[in-house]
């Protein structure tokens, strides 16, 4: 199965005319290889894969890698590349342009002598765009369980309490459901820090009367969730819950209109023009959504700007928001998987407003 990720990488080599490509991002390499291990690279020519490791990574590639040939190597990995190269009339190798940092770059142009190094862009993260049915579930796994566990903390907010105090809460489940780890700092953001999209959990004590947006997600099998509620702490303001109305449709036309063949631009659009007819346009300041997989943000990005198109097996967020500084903000995320006709919902807390 494996072996199919790799051919994906078929257009690359013809684009490019490339004789192999060098992957160092771990993502990437986890993909492809299934190594889940912290460092090595990967090299794979049109006919053969190598993987490249220190002496901590040998057992443990061997087990898990099944479509490369695994090699120890010593620390500088690139000095066992060039041999390769060498050995393989390997002159042309395409390389991650977006996850190489200048001094990771300077150091292979010094080592491969005599081989052409190409670019290749953030388009090489676009092997990953569609997932495959194990991954899907993978995906589905692991939202059950952040759901459910956002799902269990609700009654610890009340007034009085931290926002970092709910955060803290929800590790606890998810970690108690069988999460590696959180997926991201989570966001809980109570009143007028509600406002800012992205404000992570604090100090501020929760009052009675205040919106709290908790952007959560977990990680499990390499795979990570992301989903949003905005739940009122006590009684809300009549301007609350207007806004929280509106941001609640938005997000259920935005997924109504998912299915193959949408453009991500025209999805975007969906939520933005609701948001703009109802007077909040300025309100609504960052992208619709993004692809989720092995990172927490992946293609496609779902924006005015995008010029992706949806395609079956794509799992992406829907996520609007408003934001009104001084006042406080709304944001209603879910994950889904886009189908031929429509998407599969696999985040499922509740996003109605919830006054607790
Ligand atoms: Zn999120
Ligand atoms: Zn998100």
């Amino acid at each position: 199965m494996l072996k199919n990720r790799s051919s994906r990488l078929k257009r690359f080599f013809e684009e490019y005319s490339l004789k192999a490509v060098l992957f160092t991002d771990l993502k990437n390499i986890r993909y492809l290889s299934g190594f889940t291990g912290s460092e090595g690279v990967l090299l794979i020519s049109q006919d053969h894969e190598w993987f490249l490791c220190d002496s901590r990574y040998t057992a443990q590639a061997a087990e898990e890698i099944r479509s490369a040939e695994v090699r120890e190597c010593g620390a500088i990995r690139i000095d066992t590349v060039a041999v390769l190269a060498n050995e393989y009339g390997l002159d042309r190798i395409g390389f991650e342009a977006a996850h190489t940092t200048v001094s990771a770059f300077r150091r292979m142009s010094e080592k491969l002598v005599g081989i052409e190094l190409v670019e290749l862009g953030t388009n090489l993260d676009e092997i990953r765009i569609c997932k495959e049915h194990d991954e899907i579930e993978h995906l589905r796994s692991v939202a059950t369980l952040s759901s459910l566990a956002l799902t269990s903390v609700l009654d610890d907010i009340k007034p009085g309490v931290r926002e970092v105090d709910i955060a803290l809460a929800l590790e606890f489940e998810m970690r108690r459901r069988g999460a590696e780890g959180k997926a991201f700092d989570f966001i809980v953001a109570s009143g007028e820090r509600g406002a800012m999209p992205h404000g992570r959990a604090s100090d501020k004590i929760i009052q009675s009367g205040d919106l709290v947006t908790i952007d959560f997600g977990a990680l499990k099998n390499g795979y990570n969730s992301d989903e949003t509620v905005t739940v009122a702490c006590g009684k809300p303001e009549t301007r609350a819950r207007e806004i929280h109305a509106i941001v609640k449709i938005a997000h259920d036309l935005a997924i109504d209109a998912v299915k193959s063949g949408v453009s991500c631009k025209d999805l975007d659009e969906v939520a933005r023009s609701y948001i703009r007819d109802n007077g909040y346009g300025d309100y609504f300041g960052h992208g619709l959504g993004h692809g989720i997989g092995l990172e927490i943000h992946e293609m496609p990005t779902l924006s005015p700007r995008s010029t992706a198109v949806l395609e079956e097996g794509m799992v992406i967020t829907i996520e609007p928001g408003i934001y009104i500084p001084g006042f406080g903000g709304v944001r209603i995320e879910d994950t889904v998987v886009v189908t031929i006709d429509g998407c599969d919902v696999l985040t499922s807390a509740d996003k109605q407003l919830l006054i607790l």
